[in-house]
C-alpha cells in the first residue's frame, strides 16, 4: 500500500491505514488520486443551499513548517509540508513534490489544526467587553434581558458575522454558535446568514429567545423548538457543508425533554448548560436520566457543580463536555472541572462562551485550564496529599483545544487534526515574533507564550481565509459599519446610554 504520510515518524503509535476500523481513512490514505476523486464525488452530491464549494484551482503546498498534526499516527515534524488538494488534506510529510501547487512558506511557522470552540453565544458579537466586572446575575440582567430582549434580525446578523470573523482572525476555525436569540424565525435566518457569510466552519445550535422577564417560553413569536424541522430541511439537509445543526437546550426537565425530542426527530445533536452555580445543584441530569433522555449525542457545558452521580451519567451515556474556564472563574459558575473530568475519564473540550466578558481567542482558554489544574494539584500537594493527580501537560491542553473540540462538535471525522483525508482546517502560527523567538518547544510555545498576534495564515476547508496576518476577502469598512449600526440600534432600543467611558 502506498502511504502518503510518514508512518516512520509516528513514534510507535502505528499507522492509520493499518487500523481495521478506519475504512474511510484507509481509502483516502491510499493514493493522492483516490483522495481527489473522493472529494469530487462528495461535492457533487451536496445540496445548493449552504453547500461547501471546494476551492477551485491549484493545490496548496504549505512548505517547511514545524508541523504539529495532533494525530499520533501522523506524528509531529521539525520541518515538513502539508499538501492541500481542494478542501482536503492530501499529505503531511517532509519534502512533498507538487509542481503545480501554490506554495505557502511556513519556514517561520508552526502548522497545526485550527482551534475548535464548542460553545460561544455569537449573537453578542457587538457587545464585546460590555460587562467586564459582571457576575452571572448581572449577565442575565444586562446582556440577556436588556440588550438581547431588544435585538432585531439585522442586529444578530451583524453580531454573528463579527464574532465569526473574530474567531477566524484568532485561529478558531470551527465554532459552535450557542444561539439563544431565536425570538422569530427571521432572527434564525439572520444568524445562519451571518455565519455563512463569514466563511467560518460553524455548528449552529438553535436555541430559545430572549425577553425582559427571562420567561422565554412566553415569547409569542418564537417557534422554538419546533422550527428546527424547517432548519434541517431549508439549510442543513447536507452534512457536506461548513455549517451543521445542533439544538441548544435549556429550562425545566420537562421542557428539555421536549426539546431533546425535537432535536432527535431531525437527527440533530444537542448542547446544554448544566452544573452552573447554585442553580446547578438541582440533580437535573438525574431527573433527565429517570426519563431515559441521556444519550451520547449531547455536550454538557460548564459542569462545575454537578454531583458525582451526574458525572457518572455523562460518562456512562457517552456525552462530551465543554469547559469555559475563563468565564467560570470570573462570573461564579464554580471551579472549572478539568481535574474532575479527567478523574472520570472524560477529555474536555474548551469554549469562549461570552465575548461580553471574555477575549475571543483560544490562547486564553488553554492557559486558564492549564494553570488552574496545576494550581489545584500543587494545592493538594501543599496540603499533604500523598497521592495527588498528575499535572496536565501542554500537549493535553492542545488536544482539548483541537481534537476534543472536534469530537464535541460532532466533526471528529472531518477536522481536529492534520490527517490525510480530513478537511483542511489549518493554522500557521508565526515563530519569528518577539513573544516566542527563538522558540524552543513547539507545543510549549503555542500553549504558554503565543497570542492572536501569532496567527498568520488560516485555511478552512482548503480555502485561505487569512494570509500574512490579514483576513482575506473581508470588507473591513462594511463590517465595522454593520457592527456600529447594530450597536447604536440595540442600545437605543434597550434604552441604554451608549457611553464608552
Ligand atoms: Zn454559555
Amino acid at each position: 500500500m502506498a502511504h502518503l504520510h510518514n508512518a516512520g515518524a509516528a513514534g510507535g503509535f502505528g499507522c492509520p491505514c493499518c487500523a481495521p476500523s478506519l475504512s474511510r481513512r484507509q481509502f483516502l490514505c491510499t493514493t493522492a488520486v483516490a483522495t481527489i476523486a473522493a472529494s469530487t464525488a462528495v461535492s457533487a452530491i451536496a445540496t445548493p443551499a449552504l453547500a461547501q464549494q471546494p476551492p477551485t484551482g491549484r493545490p496548496i503546498l504549505i512548505k517547511g513548517g514545524c508541523v504539529l498534526s495532533l494525530d499520533r499516527a501522523v506524528g509531529d515534524f521539525e520541518a515538513a509540508d502539508v499538501l492541500v488538494q481542494g478542501k482536503t488534506i492530501a499529505a503531511v510529510r517532509p519534502n512533498i513534490e507538487a509542481p503545480n501547487a501554490e506554495v505557502i512558506d511556513a519556514s517561520n511557522a508552526i502548522v497545526m489544526p485550527g482551534f475548535v470552540d464548542t460553545h460561544r453565544h455569537m449573537w453578542q458579537g457587538f457587545l464585546r467587553n460590555v460587562l467586564p466586572d459582571g457576575s452571572l446575575d448581572d449577565y442575565r440582567t444586562v446582556v440577556q434581558r436588556t440588550f438581547g430582549a431588544k435585538m432585531v434580525p439585522d442586529d444578530v446578523y451583524a453580531a454573528n458575522l463579527l464574532s465569526a470573523l473574530g474567531a477566524i482572525d484568532t485561529g478558531v476555525t470551527c465554532v459552535l454558535d450557542w444561539s439563544h436569540i431565536q425570538n422569530t424565525p427571521e432572527h434564525t435566518d439572520a444568524c445562519i446568514k451571518g455565519l455563512a457569510d463569514s466563511g467560518v466552519r460553524a455548528v449552529f445550535a438553535y436555541g430559545a429567545g430572549q425577553n425582559e422577564t427571562g420567561r422565554v417560553w412566553e415569547i409569542a413569536t418564537s417557534k422554538y423548538p419546533g422550527d428546527i424541522a424547517r432548519l434541517r430541511k431549508q439549510y442543513f439537509s447536507s452534512d457536506d457543508q461548513l455549517l451543521t445543526l445542533y439544538l441548544a437546550a435549556g429550562g425545566t426537565p420537562e421542557a428539555v425533554q421536549e426539546q431533546f425530542r425535537a432535536a432527535r426527530d431531525v437527527g440533530a445533536r444537542i448542547t446544554i448548560h448544566v452544573g452552573v452555580g447554585e442553580g446547578g445543584r438541582s440533580a437535573f441530569l438525574e431527573k433527565m436520566n429517570a426519563a431515559q433522555a441521556l444519550k451520547s449525542d449531547t455536550t454538557y457545558i460548564h459542569c462545575c457543580t454537578l454531583n458525582d452521580t451526574e458525572w457518572k451519567l455523562i460518562k456512562d451515556t457517552g456525552g462530551t463536555i465543554s469547559i469555559a474556564g475563563y468565564v467560570e472563574t470570573l462570573m461564579g459558575h464554580g471551579n472549572p472541572p478539568t481535574q474532575k473530568a479527567i478523574d472520570m475519564g472524560i477529555r474536555p473540550s474548551l469554549s469562549v462562551d461570552v465575548e461580553t466578558s471574555v477575549p475571543n481567542d483560544f490562547f486564553t482558554q488553554m492557559r486558564t485550564v492549564f494553570s488552574l489544574q496545576k494550581n489545584e494539584v500543587w494545592a493538594r500537594r501543599l496540603a499533604g496529599d500523598k497521592n495527588p493527580p498528575k499535572f496536565l501537560t501542554v500537549r493535553e491542553v492542545l488536544e482539548f483545544a483541537t481534537f476534543e473540540g472536534a469530537k464535541a462538535n460532532g466533526l471528529e471525522r472531518k477536522i481536529g487534526s492534520l490527517t490525510p483525508g480530513k478537511d483542511a482546517d489549518i493554522i500557521l502560527l508565526r515563530t519569528d515574533q518577539l513573544n516566542v523567538m527563538p522558540f524552543n518547544n513547539a507545543v510549549g510555545a503555542v500553549v504558554t507564550s503565543m497570542g492572536p498576534q501569532n496567527v498568520d495564515t488560516v485555511l478552512i476547508a482548503g480555502k485561505v481565509t487569512k494570509r500574512d496576518g490579514k483576513l482575506v476577502g473581508v470588507d473591513m469598512a462594511r463590517t465595522a459599519k454593520l457592527g456600529r449600526e447594530a450597536q447604536e440600534r440595540n442600545y437605543k432600543a434597550a434604552n441604554v446610554p451608549n457611553k464608552r467611558i
